[in-house]
């Protein structure tokens, strides 16, 4: 049996060695993982619970696998499964068009509330990945401003497998930059502060390019 309070409290201390001082919030990855693994990485202390799927987060929500933790929305969200997510989860990670975006905002100001999301960079240019293209984040994060019925909070990425250079810096290291970029224009309505990058084969280096939420799948519950 995999000893998930164990792994937990070895991530942590990783975590901790690599953030020097800084914040960085520990999000278990739990797809294909049942409500009891989910509520024993929970008990063991991870901040929030992400999930890939909307049917499977729906039927675990309904098992009251997530009590206890922020859950968040990690996957390629389908523009018809928007109804199920917006107003359920309390980050979205994976905002990876103009159009996703707008239909979150709807459904959002139908709801009466404000959903916070996150802007997916395909800082690695794959074409097997979602995702606004490097260049165009400024864009996104400008219409993020003036759509009602979402608050941006930051970015997030999955870069290419074990975070290879990218010309003189590394992935983490351009997602990095384009964070700090945009933090420092300050725009209306948008509250940046989230730097999603980071799993469970490079969480540590993440961090120490800038990293400050990372979202950890089998270090925690074992490979899939
Ligand atoms: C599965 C998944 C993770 C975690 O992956 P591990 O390698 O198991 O840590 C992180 N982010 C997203 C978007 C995922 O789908």
């Amino acid at each position: 049996m995999t000893d998930i309070a164990g792994n937990v409290r070895a991530i942590r201390e990783e975590i901790e060695r690599a953030a020097e001082g800084r914040e960085v919030c520990l999000l278990a990855a739990s797809k294909t993982k049942g409500p009891e693994l989910i509520r024993e990485a929970i008990k063991a202390g991870v901040d929030a619970v992400g999930e890939n799927r909307v049917n499977e987060m729906t039927e675990k929500a309904a098992l009251g696998a997530y009590e206890g933790a922020p859950l968040h929305f990690i996957g390629r969200l389908q523009k018809n499964k928007v109804k199920y997510v917006v107003g359920r989860v309390e980050l979205i990670h994976s905002v990876d068009s103009p159009e996703l975006m707008q239909l979150i905002g709807r459904k959002a100001v139908q709801l009466g509330t404000v959903q916070d999301i996150l802007l997916e960079i395909n800082i690695g240019r794959e074409e097997s990945k979602g995702g606004f293209a490097p260049e165009e984040t400024e864009r996104a994060v400008e219409l993020a401003a003036s759509t009602e019925g979402v608050r941006l909070l930051g970015l997030m990425a999955i870069p290419p497998v074990g975070d290879v250079f990218s010309g003189k810096y590394t992935y983490f290291d351009e997602m990095y930059k384009l964070f700090v970029d945009i933090r420092a224009k300050k725009y209306d309505n948008t509250f940046i502060k989230v730097l999603s990058m980071g799993m469970s084969g490079d969480f540590t280096r993440a961090i120490k390019a800038g990293s400050n939420m990372v979202r950890v799948g089998s270090a925690i519950f074992g490979s899939r």
